[in-house]
């Protein structure tokens, strides 16, 4: 990894475990993808060569939550989805974090009706919003980062009976909108 080549033959380097665990856990995080309307294909872009989501560690997506320790919800979540969505994160291993990713997801999105959940985080502890709809993948990346900071700084908060609190971190869209290419107007025709 090149560490070896920076440190002389006969050296050695001292740490603490927790240091050690968290660097192992957040260069190995193992997303459970949800992804069910537009913004999953834009997580699948992510994992794709242009953006590369194995440069963090995390490209590996084989729908096993015995394995997983990351849910990624993307996309509208129906109300009669919602039982397998918590089935999944019941199962998934501790620690774990959760990414609700793009505007559905987070409220509802658009669709605001009676079938559809407003809103991911009142059914399941988010512990980052990616805003977006859809989010560029650069934007899921950093919210991908954002995860991997709060594994460094093992801040994984627990009320007093052991239940999981919601870190509930919301990203702040990372470009600047341009001006039209040409000016748009509506006239009489
Ligand atoms: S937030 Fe937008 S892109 Fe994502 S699932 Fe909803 S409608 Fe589709």
């Amino acid at each position: 990894m090149g560490l070896e080549a920076a440190m002389p033959a006969d050296s050695f380097m001292t740490t603490q475990i927790n240091r050690l665990i968290n660097w192992a856990r957040r260069s190995s995080v193992w997303p459970m993808p949800f992804a069910t309307a537009c913004c999953g294909i834009e997580l699948m872009s992510t994992a794709s060569s242009r953006y590369d989501l194995a440069r963090f560690g995390a490209e590996v997506m084989r729908f096993s939550p015995r394995q997983s320790d990351l849910l990624i919800v993307a996309g509208r979540i129906a109300v009669k989805m919602l039982p397998v969505l918590q089935r999944i994160y019941l199962q998934m291993c501790e620690p774990k974090w959760v990414i609700s990713m793009g505007a559905c997801a987070s409220t509802g999105g658009v669709f605001d009706t009676y079938a559809v959940v407003q809103g991911v985080d009142q059914f399941l502890p988010v512990d980052v919003y990616v805003p977006g709809c859809p989010p560029r993948p650069e934007m899921l990346l950093e919210g991908i980062m954002a995860i991997q900071r709060i594994i460094d700084s093992e801040n994984i908060p627990y009320d007093g009976e052991g239940r999981r609190l919601p870190l509930q971190v919301a990203m702040e869209p990372n470009y600047e909108p341009r001006p039209q290419p040409a000016e748009v107007s509506i006239g009489a025709t």
